[in-house]
């Protein structure tokens, strides 16, 4: 009898407790379902996810198979295959993740099969963490404190890349190839080596072995190349926020608590996603009453010319130029781009967040639309409304040697580049004009 592992947001052979259960005591099939969702994503990324599966199909020695269709059908139709009873996956906590995997436990139930969960994307699973009355932390510095002394298991040991069995081919099979060469100009076998577990591993050691300790003082800096840019390998599951701790844990700079504490950003949303939903699409408080954002042909112009990087703000340009080019952002610059849409255009988080959703290639459910809930004040220990930010005086203080924008905005000095499309001040002065009017009706 043969185990099946039902791949997900899980791509690593190492520290993959759900795959070491597939394996245990018995060879494991691999499936990952190439599902009709994966059609709303950005070309970049499902060309992204094509070669991540692409070289961990051969880290499986061609073992792992890719099939197009609902998860359900495509991991019932392996198990049978495979003949197995029992199939493992990782647990996911956002709301399509538990759809999708509620529908698969009664596809395979029905079959007289299986669906074993164990393991999470996340160091400490969302909703194990909770104040002494069992309820959700709302403050993230509290939450990060039970976090860490709720802690986490050491690394599990990587899988056996010899003991995966293969399955037949089917009609269903993906074409990868195919896949990654409509979805982005570049040949999709060329790089192949960047989406790899193992260069994910050296890159994330290297960082830990040089640039940590830089970390606390350059985060902040999109002009120097400061930060881990794991955010896609996290995204993926190419590595487990565990293994990252484990190698941070081990150096004593302060530098190293900030840089876990990021992480600890990241399982404080998921962890405000579990607990709440509808996060997905609603504000958790409101800021402005809704019939206040702004509609109509001027507001969609204005998004347009946000989305293109032509507002006439260098910092917020750079930053979307760099999206559009890279499918990547830095941390300051996404935030000074999410404060301009809300607070200096007067457009809903919502809208701003849609298009990241289809540029980012490290978009994260959770991750992205909290972090625009925080950006603008509506989320769980959000940044609070009033506090806007200036687009001139973020420039100033994180890209002062103007190479940042240098970089992404080649005619800044010239009249090809835009007049500021906003006043700063103006808009700062009715964006607190408008949380003012939401504060006096919701409080009535
Ligand atoms: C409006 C907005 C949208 C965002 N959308 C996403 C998204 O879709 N996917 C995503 O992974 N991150 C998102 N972030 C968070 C953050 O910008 C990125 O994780 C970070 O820039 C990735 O670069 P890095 O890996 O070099 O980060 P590093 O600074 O090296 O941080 C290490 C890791 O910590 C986590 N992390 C860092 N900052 C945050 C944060 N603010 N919130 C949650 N986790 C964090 C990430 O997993 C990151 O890879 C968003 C932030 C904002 C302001």
């Amino acid at each position: 009898m043969t185990h099946l592992w039902w791949a997900r947001r899980d791509l690593r052979l190492d520290d993959n407790p759900a795959l070491l259960s597939a394996q245990e005591g018995s060879p494991a099939a691999a499936v990952f379902a190439w599902t009709p969702a994966l059609h709303f994503w950005s070309g970049r990324r499902r060309a992204h996810l094509a070669r991540v599966l692409w070289s961990l199909r051969e880290d499986t020695g061609g073992a792992l198979a890719v099939r197009r269709g609902e998860a359900a059908d495509a991991v019932l139709a392996a198990a049978r295959q495979a003949d197995a009873t029992a199939v493992w996956a990782s647990q996911e906590y956002t709301p399509s993740g538990v759809r999708e995997q509620k529908h698969v436990a009664a596809a395979l139930e029905a079959d007289g099969r299986e669906l074993r969960m164990i393991g999470s994307p996340y160091a400490v699973a969302p909703g194990r963490v909770t104040k002494g009355d069992g309820t959700p932390y709302r403050v993230f510095t509290p939450y990060r404190g039970a976090w860490r002394e709720h802690g986490w298991r050491s690394p599990a040991a990587p899988a056996d890349a010899d003991a995966f069995v293969r399955l037949p081919r089917d009609s269903a099979d993906a074409d990868l190839d195919q896949i990654a060469a409509h979805a982005d100009a570049e040949d999709p076998l060329e790089r192949t080596e960047e989406f790899r577990e193992r260069r994910v591993r050296e890159d994330l050691e290297a960082f830990v072995d040089d640039r940590v300790e830089h970390y606390g003082d350059e985060r902040d800096r999109p002009d120097l190349d400061s930060t881990s840019r794991l955010s896609s390998a996290l995204a993926f599951g190419l590595v487990h926020p565990r293994t990252v701790l484990a190698l941070t844990g081990a150096v004593d700079h302060p530098a190293a608590r900030t840089f876990e504490s990021e992480i600890a950003w990241r399982e404080f949303h998921a962890d405000t996603l579990w607990h709440e939903p509808q996060a997905r699409r609603e504000s958790l408080s409101t800021v402005v009453l809704e019939d206040d954002w702004a509609t109509g042909a001027e507001a969609d112009a204005a998004f347009v010319a946000w989305r293109d990087g032509r507002t006439g703000f260098p910092l917020v340009d750079a930053g979307m130029r760099q999206l559009a080019s890279t499918g990547w952002m830095h941390n300051r610059v996404r935030m000074v781009v999410a404060s301009f849409l809300v607070k200096d255009l007067h457009l809903p988080w919502q809208r701003g967040a849609d298009y990241f959703r289809r540029a980012l290639v490290d978009y994260d459910h959770a991750q992205n639309q909290l972090n625009w809930q925080w950006v603008a004040g509506t989320g769980r220990d959000a940044s609070p409304y009033f506090r806007v930010f200036n687009p001139e005086t973020q420039a100033g203080k994180f890209d002062p040697h103007r190479r940042y924008v240098e970089r992404w905005v080649p005619e800044l000095d010239t009249p090809a580049y835009p007049a500021p499309m906003v006043d700063h001040k103006v808009e700062r002065e009715r964006a607190l004009e408008l949380n003012r009017r939401a504060k006096a009706r919701v409080q009535r």
